[in-house]
């Protein structure tokens, strides 16, 4: 069988780009060694998001009497969050099998050799199949990766597809890396009552975060009682303690190694291609093209931004340059990126210091979510919005807050759709919401926020 487009790996990159194939009229197959749905559904986005519902939910308990409610006894099994997690994954990932089949997806269980530049050897445990195709598209991913000095051995370090798997959770744990996982998983032990040591190597958390983002996040972090060192690295480990580079030592049940993924870029066969490479990843153009014609690649193999919505729209944009010869034309300045942090960090576009360092003006203007009513409503008034902008264009967005990632997206409908923060003054915000904190935040630009006394400028 001769296919328009075969797809190798079928996470959030592969397995939309399958379906946008198969809108569009093309004869495609989807190709996947293992589950279908990738890292996002099986060991990333879903499971550790699932985890956070049923935190989030013992967490609002622990404030039920703030609130004049009694509940007595409260406590939670870990065991019984786990298995609510395997069973929202194994759901998601019965939806995505029906998807699959009904949008008319050839999916092959096995894994995909490279033979040339139009065929493909699939090998399973039971058998070996040749597929031919017109155009092929990598979406094979990552995974995580030991560190030089830090040797995941899976009992007593712990990488993020084991951190997945505890059925019991750990009375203390050192974390290495302040990332989207090592911020996430902070808050999950935190906040089911357990020591927290985070390490982070660079001079400040989460080092790709907007300065004043990162500085507000250290400071929640401090609240909340997770000890944390910056510019620090693990010297060593010797048994079952560790000794950080600041001379520290601690003895934490487990380490969790939140850094370092590799790219699935090492496909048996590929070196038939010369495919070119971008330091680890597959290079490709604009329009996720190869030097390959007809070889295109998508997601966390090209190592542009390694998220499950980068791979899904990049893995649409490929198959319409494929079969509609449409240009590509991503605009990573509006890519969302979002840490589960407790409360959630969000941003797009530029940083401050991007902008300071592009020499490009900007208008600033920061709002406390303390300032509007429903926040305390909630009990949930930590963090800010923070909104770089000039005249005809907001340039970055960056929030700390609770329910941060939906309100950042707020913005972010308007930044991508060039929406000038003039315009967005004249919209009208429901009292009393979350997003009010937005209109103040715009109206903050002209130095006409509502609810902060005048002159007041916040030194973040
Ligand atoms: C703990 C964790 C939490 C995360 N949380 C989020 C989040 O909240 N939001 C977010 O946007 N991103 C999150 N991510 C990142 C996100 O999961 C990835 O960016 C995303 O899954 C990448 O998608 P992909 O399609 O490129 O590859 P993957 O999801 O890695 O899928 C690749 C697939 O290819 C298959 N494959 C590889 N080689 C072959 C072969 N030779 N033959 C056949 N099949 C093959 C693999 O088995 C895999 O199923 C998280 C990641 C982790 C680890």
């Amino acid at each position: 069988m001769k296919y328009d487009i075969a797809i190798i790996g079928a996470g959030p990159g592969g397995y939309l780009a399958a379906i946008r194939a198969s809108q569009l009229g093309a004869k495609v197959v989807l190709i996947e060694k293992d589950k279908i749905g990738g890292v996002c559904l099986n060991r990333g986005c879903i499971p550790s998001k699932t985890v956070l519902a049923s935190l989030d939910r013992y967490n609002e308990a622990k404030k039920f009497s703030e609130f004049g409610i009694n509940i007595d006894n409260l406590s939670y099994d870990y065991k019984l969050i786990a298995k609510r997690k395997d069973q929202t994954v194994q759901k998601l990932g019965k939806g995505l099998a029906q998807l699959i089949k009904s949008n008319k997806i050839d999916l092959i269980i096995g894994e995909a050799c490279i033979e040339s530049n139009n065929f493909l050897k699939i090998i399973s445990e039971s058998d070996e199949k040749t597929v031919e195709f017109e155009n092929l598209i990598i979406a094979t991913g990552s995974r995580p990766v030991s560190l030089p000095n830090i040797k995941v051995d899976h009992e007593f370090t712990l990488d993020t597809d084991d951190i997945l798997n505890l059925e019991k959770l750990p009375e203390s744990v050192l974390i290495i890396g302040s990332g989207a996982s090592g911020i996430e998983w902070a808050r999950i032990f935190s906040g089911f009552d357990k020591k927290v040591i985070l390490v982070e190597i660079a001079e400040k958390l989460s080092p790709t975060l907007d300065s004043a983002i990162s500085t507000a996040l250290e400071r929640m972090f401090k609240r909340k009682k997770i000890e944390f060192y910056k510019g620090t690295s693990v010297e060593k480990i010797e048994g079952e303690k560790v000794i950080l580079s600041n001379g520290k030592e601690f003895s934490p049940e487990i380490i969790f190694l939140a850094a370092g993924r590799a790219p699935n870029t090492e496909i048996k066969g590929i070196e038939s291609l010369n495919i070119e490479m971008n330091n680890r990843f597959f290079k490709v153009d604009n329009n996720l093209r190869s030097n390959i014609n007809n070889i295109y690649a998508i997601g966390d193999v090209t190592g542009i931004f390694s998220v499950a919505h980068v791979a899904s729209h990049q893995g649409i944009k490929a198959v319409e340059h494929i079969l509609l010869n449409k240009e590509a034309d991503i605009n990573y300045l509006n890519v969302p990126m979002v840490m589960y942090g407790n409360p959630e960090i969000a941003s797009a576009g530029y940083t401050e210091n991007q902008l300071i360092a592009k020499e490009i003006s900007y208008k600033k203007s920061v709002f406390p979510m303390s300032a509007i009513g429903k926040t305390l409503v909630e009990d949930e008034s930590d963090g800010y919005i923070k909104i770089l902008a000039n005249e005809h264009e907001i340039l970055g967005i960056h929030v700390i807050s609770d329910n941060g990632a939906e309100l950042m997206q707020q913005l972010l409908i308007a930044k991508s759709a060039g929406v000038s923060p003039e315009k967005l003054k004249d919209v009208i915000f429901a009292h009393p919401t979350y997003s009010e904190a937005i209109h103040e935040c715009i109206l903050g630009l002209f130095e006409e926020s509502l609810h902060l006394p005048p002159g007041i400028k916040l030194g973040i």
